[in-house]
């Protein structure tokens, strides 16, 4: 089988100028690259064993023929299950750019013999890529969703409620905090979706549906600047159907009126 492998560039994608679905490098195309770079890539990561996750770190710009595309535009161009292999390659590249040295001693980490991981000669210490688990939470009552704006969202966009799970926290425990938090509301009967990585650079977002119980929206105005009660005829700009905002409430709403 073919070996593939996922560039990366000044924390972007590399891609071919004016490809429409950015494709993963042959072993002979990222020699090539390298070699009009006069670089070596600074780091592999194995993903499986025929995929890799290569950053080409150098200072030059990349040759004609080649442009960087940011991670979140690749969602709308490749799809959600594309869009998996390259945000697994974005989040073990974050990973291992902060995990060089070891945090328990400060000398340098090398790859693991034979795990995903990377060890520490020194100390011995091992790290394992990280990742962190978040809540993402569809609210609704009848008829009605509740959704809210971030001010870090770049359009005029409605989404979801979400937030980190914290130390010692179960799901559950941070979806009740979260949505008081947020919105000021409680909820009941929460109901499990699916899962979603989402390499930003490194969460797994757990999606839950949960109905409302008491309490008027009353916004924090920090992680959100609006949010509403929303029938379902009348939503406002909403998350693409490629994630997990956007399935939880377009399968709400299909489950309410189908
Ligand atoms: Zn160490």
């Amino acid at each position: 089988m073919q070996i593939q492998y996922f560039l990366f560039h000044k924390n972007k994608v590399v891609a071919h100028t004016g490809v429409s679905m950015p494709q993963p490098y042959s072993h002979l195309e990222k020699k090539q690259l390298c070699r009009s770079l006069e670089a070596a890539p600074t780091c592999e990561i194995a993903m499986t064993q025929t995929t890799f996750a290569v950053e080409l770190d150098v200072d030059s710009e990349l040759p004609r023929g080649y442009e960087l595309l940011s991670l979140r535009s690749l969602f709308s161009l490749v799809g959600e299950h594309h869009f998996r292999e390259w945000g697994k390659a974005a989040h073990l590249l974050h990973w291992w750019r902060r995990h060089r040295f070891c945090g328990s001693c400060g000398a340098p980490t090398a790859d693991h013999p034979l795990e995903q991981a990377l060890i520490c000669d020194d100390c011995g210490v091992t790290y394992y890529p990280d990742i962190a688990p978040c809540i993402i939470v569809l609210v609704h009552r009848p008829q009605e969703i509740l959704l809210a704006r971030s001010p870090r969202f770049r359009t005029n966009m409605y989404s979801t409620l979400a937030g980190f799970i914290e130390a010692g926290e179960t799901a559950e425990e941070a979806l009740h905090r979260e949505v008081h938090e947020e919105v000021g509301v409680r909820v009941e009967d929460i109901r499990y979706f699916k899962s979603q990585p989402w390499p930003f650079p490194g969460q797994l977002m757990l999606g839950f549906f949960a109905r409302h119980l008491s309490g008027d929206i009353d916004i924090d105005q920090v992680e959100i600047s609006d949010a509403g009660w929303y029938s379902f005829d009348r939503l406002p700009e909403i998350p693409d159907a490629g994630t997990i905002a956007g399935q939880l409430i377009r399968q709400h709403i299909l489950a309410c009126t189908g």
